[in-house]
């Protein structure tokens, strides 16, 4: 059940495992864990559950952070279906968004992506005819790359012994498209530029423009929406409320307002965790949910640190962008306001991706690189037995934690008339770009929000805002330590951060983390 840490009056004596954060990855793990008996304790910084996955009210609104779609929650044999359906005992329901999941606006033109990869192929040669040949190249590219994935991300969960002698026949064929950047990919295609900028549109789905991201990352979200995106019926805060009683079936527990200062080590075996207010949680295992530059820089003993050389393997990986998102609550039903499921990817005219974003962080009076709209209200079919004559609307963009900056260390909701003038601007911004493109809404507004970088690190502990954990460079997917064993017996790591983000990708790292603990092919079990 979950309850306030402090209240803790269902605490038990002992726990098997204590998982650091309740992200998707923490909770899947905990699901996963308990299902094989295990008596799991989830311990969650934040007065809320949820990670990413969490919503907030205001004002008679909810809205939620970091979930705007997901894919393959169409079909019931698809993986990340069968993986939520196991989490959730069958209890977490989806509802479809339509036939178009994304759309993309360059200037005045709109670009449809359709579900389905016969009609995505054939919505984009109606676009596009005389680039056919390169359309359904592309598609066949994405299928190719994503196919290699499932050995390479398994491999991260086998013993080190046979990682050793068959890693390399796991990996290789994953490397072959991990290591070229999106841009290399797709511009080997074709060279016309608008359908590039097209094809590449969901890179803010990943945060990293296509000549710095790698091309398995943006295969793989394009395969992951290909049969259309899905929301979670009743909001994202449903996911944490069907997982918990699976943790608690096992005596499990989540506890909120818990943050974690320390991890307690002995003999390089890790045995326990230091509350911030001091008090201490014995147990046989701990995984960290809270992001792998959160957890070497701030939560084990420096001198581990040092002794496994940890921060060596940081310096070869970078943070993702921060963003700042603009929470909207308005009077009217979506269907009265006549607002779309569908979401919107709004970019400037001129320029390839990679030129908006190196001119906007010239500049950060240039145009947004990235506008990202979308509308939870309508995609919810419970929204309006919850919230009758109201809608939301999400607004989000990049936004370099440098900008904020200044404010770091003071108190949330206390930073200042600056810090507030400053919001607002970006506030205006984006409002002026949601009328743009959604008009019956003005006059509509009843109140906004803008979260930023500090935001995200006040909330969900991301030491400078990061959206999306680590960049998603070819880089990153060389890196043999992002898995869930550490060097520090018992202690391991789940979350995007050892897959890549998204929610299916910190699930799957559940998954990972929770084979490699019990030793056993959970997957082959869930499947
Ligand atoms: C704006 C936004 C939109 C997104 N949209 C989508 C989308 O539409 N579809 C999709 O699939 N993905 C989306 N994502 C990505 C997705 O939400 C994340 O990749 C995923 O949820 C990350 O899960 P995680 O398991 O890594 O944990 P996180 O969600 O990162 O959670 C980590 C948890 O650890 C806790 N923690 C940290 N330190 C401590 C401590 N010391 N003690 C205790 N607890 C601690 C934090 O408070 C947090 O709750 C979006 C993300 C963002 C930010």
């Amino acid at each position: 059940m979950i309850q306030s840490y402090k209240k803790k009056s269902l605490l038990q004596e002992k726990y098997d495992t204590i998982i650091i954060g309740s992200g998707m990855g923490g909770l899947a793990t905990a699901a996963i864990l308990a299902k094989e008996g295990q008596k799991v304790l989830v311990l969650e910084k934040h007065y809320t559950p949820g990670g990413f996955t969490h919503v907030f009210k205001r004002k008679g609104y909810e809205w939620d952070v970091g979930i705007h779609y997901i894919g393959e929650m169409q079909r019931d044999t698809s993986l990340l279906k069968k993986l939520f359906d196991y989490i959730t005992d069958g209890e977490l329901k989806w509802a479809d968004m339509g036939d178009v999941y994304d759309k993309v606006v360059i200037g005045d033109e709109h670009f449809d992506f359709v579900k389905g990869v016969k009609n995505f192929k054939k919505q984009l040669i109606t676009y596009f005819p005389e680039e056919e040949r390169a359309i359904n190249d592309y598609v066949d590219l994405i299928f190719k790359a994503v196919k290699t994935s499932k050995n390479y991300y398994i491999s991260k969960a086998i013993s080190p012994i046979w990682d050793t002698l068959f890693g390399k026949f796991f990996k290789s064929p994953f490397y072959k498209y991990s290591d070229k950047t999106t841009h290399e990919v797709v511009s080997s295609l074709t060279n016309n530029e608008t359908l590039i900028k097209v094809l590449t549109a969901q890179y803010g789905d990943y945060g990293l423009p296509p000549k710095q991201s790698s091309f398995v990352m943006h295969a793989s979200v394009v395969r992951h929406y290909f049969d259309g995106g899905s929301f979670p019926i009743g909001g994202s805060s449903q996911i944490v409320k069907k997982v918990d009683p699976i943790i608690a079936a096992s005596g499990g527990t989540i506890l909120v307002s818990a943050e974690v200062e320390e991890v307690i080590i002995e003999k390089n075996t890790a045995v326990g965790v230091r509350m911030k207010d001091g008090k201490e949680f014995r147990t046989t295992n701990i995984i960290s949910n809270a992001g792998i530059m959160t957890t070497y820089n701030k939560l084990l003993p420096s001198k581990i640190v040092e002794k496994h050389r940890l921060k060596e393997h940081l310096k070869k990986v970078k943070r993702s962008v921060a963003h700042a998102s603009l929470y909207i609550g308005l009077e009217g039903t979506p269907e009265e306001l006549d607002i779309p499921k569908t979401n919107y990817w709004v970019f400037p005219k001129e320029n390839d991706h990679d030129t908006c974003i190196n001119n906007y962080l010239k500049d950060l009076s240039q145009p947004f690189p990235l506008v990202y709209l979308s509308f939870p209200s309508a995609k919810d079919p419970d929204w309006s037995d919850r919230y009758p004559g109201k809608s939301t609307i999400d607004v989000i963009t990049l936004i370099p934690y440098e900008t904020f900056e200044e404010w770091a260390g003071t108190s949330w909701k206390k930073r200042g008339e600056i810090y507030e003038n400053k919001k607002e601007e970006i506030a205006q911004r984006l409002l002026k770009e949601v009328y743009k493109q959604l008009p019956q809404v003005k006059g509509k507004v009843n109140c906004y929000e803008l979260s930023t970088p500090l935001t995200t690190e006040h909330f969900v502990n991301y030491e400078k805002g990061e959206i999306y954990g680590l960049d998603h460079s070819p880089s990153r997917f060389r890196q043999s330590f992002l898995k869930p064993r550490t060097p520090i017996k018992n202690f391991y790591l789940t979350g995007q951060d050892i897959v890549t983000a998204g929610v299916g990708g910190a699930l799957f790292a559940g998954v990972l983390t929770s084979m490699a603990i019990t030793g056993k092919n959970v997957l082959k079990k869930i499947l």
